[in-house]
């Protein structure tokens, strides 16, 4: 059954309406009918069982027949900080693969060596794409919630944020010593909110990681080789969350 993320004022009296985006897919590419069931969440935790009442090409509507509690989420949320890499397509490869493995949220920044300001109206575009992108893996992989994605910060507003978190972690290509695995075994509980901050193509400037460090994120090294900037995402929720549920 397909799967569609909708706000939750689009649900009035049972009654779900669904904008045009949703509508022509049910309508052209589906060739969905009334009476046809879809599913929708509501992206707080809640799927619906809907029957299509009305296909339009710019509008449909669907009645709920089923509601159900899901239990997709993982307990343990994962905030990626991620550096726009010079090539657009790997910050798109993080969001959608990091939605499937179970992240949080994204905050693609700005860092010393990453890509450099976009005009507003590039840049609003670029969210637009990269919440849709998100929207898709979200529906495709089964999560219960929408992955906030933000655009906003620099490196020194991603460091100021990492006191939110039981645990701000800087993926550094430099680190020596400490390993995931040991900086996860240092906490004295598990963590519930992790922070992990992860450099672009070319790595972290020494004075990111000095201020870093100034900012208390721990640093961490993955491994002995060097990974690309959107492996190093990746495996690092996919890491966390194996080793914390
Ligand atoms: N240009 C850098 C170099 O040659 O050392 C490599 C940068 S790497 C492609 C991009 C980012 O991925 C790094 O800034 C870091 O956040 C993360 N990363 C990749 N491999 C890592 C590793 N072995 N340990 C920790 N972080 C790593």
């Amino acid at each position: 059954m397909t799967r569609f993320f909708i706000s939750p004022n689009q649900i009035t009296n049972g009654l779900v309406t669904l904008g045009p985006d949703d509508a022509h897919h049910l309508k052209v590419v589906l060739h969905a009918n009334p009476g046809d069931l879809i599913n929708v969440l509501n992206g707080c935790g809640t799927e619906f069982i809907a029957k299509l009442d009305e296909v339009g090409k710019s509008r449909a509507t669907a009645r709920i027949t089923t509601i159900i509690h899901l239990d997709t989420e993982a307990q343990t949320r994962i905030t990626v900080a991620q550096a726009l890499p010079k090539v657009a397509d790997k910050m798109e490869q993080v969001l959608q693969r990091g939605t499937e493995v179970g992240a949080h949220a994204f905050w693609a920044y700005e860092s010393a060596r990453s890509l450099t300001h976009l005009p507003r109206e590039r840049h609003l575009k670029r969210l637009t794409r990269w919440n849709e992108i998100v929207k898709t893996a979200a529906e495709q992989s089964h999560r219960a919630r929408l992955p906030e994605v933000r655009a906003d910060q620099d490196f020194s507003q991603v460091l100021a944020a990492a006191g939110q978190f039981d645990l701000s972690l800087l993926a550094y290509e430099g680190e020596a010593k400490t390993t995931l695995r040991s900086a996860l075994e240092s906490q004295p509980t598990p963590p519930k909110s992790v922070l992990i901050v992860i450099g672009p193509e070319g790595g972290f400037t020494d004075p990111e990681a000095r201020a870093a460090a100034k900012a208390k994120l721990q640093s961490v090294s993955l491994g002995k080789r060097i990974l690309r900037t959107e492996t190093a995402a990746l495996i690092m929720v996919a890491q966390l969350l194996y080793a914390l549920e």
